[in-house]
């Protein structure tokens, strides 16, 4: 299985860390020193999903304002939410898509060993 997170549209909800049963998910500090985080590309994101600083803006409009009790688009990570989801262990992932419904970003892709995708899609 191959996971990996289109990063701009991460919001640092942290609900696919939160319930991945095989902690296939890492949240990471999305800048450290003003620069962009290294680890915060340390999945198999394409270029076009990688972490370059700047946050989707219709996923940022669409979360920016909402208060449900989490962070939204932090740079660091509290220990609740905050900084960005990298999909460190995608080997581990057994399919059972419980982060597919609850990706705030819509930014989770898993492609599994048949060559099927998926993209998360928030509930
Ligand atoms: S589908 Fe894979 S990555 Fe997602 S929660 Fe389940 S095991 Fe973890
Ligand atoms: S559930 Fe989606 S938006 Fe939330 S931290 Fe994970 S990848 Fe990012």
């Amino acid at each position: 299985m191959d996971v990996y997170i289109d990063k701009p549209k991460c919001t640092g909800c942290q609900h696919c860390f939160d319930v991945c049963p095989v902690a296939v998910f890492a949240m990471k500090s999305r800048n450290v020193g003003g620069k962009v985080n290294p680890e915060a590309n340390a999945d198999t994101a394409p270029e076009d999903a990688k972490w370059k600083g700047v946050s989707d803006s219709s996923v940022k409009k669409k979360w920016d304002g909402v208060n449900d009790g989490h962070k939204h688009f932090e740079n660091d990570n509290d220990g609740s939410s905050g900084g960005l989801s990298v999909a460190l262990n995608g080997s581990a992932c057994i399919l059972c898509q419980a982060c597919l419904i609850e990706c705030e970003g819509e930014c989770i892709h898993i492609t599994d060993d048949t060559g099927t995708k998926y993209v998360s899609i928030y509930k």
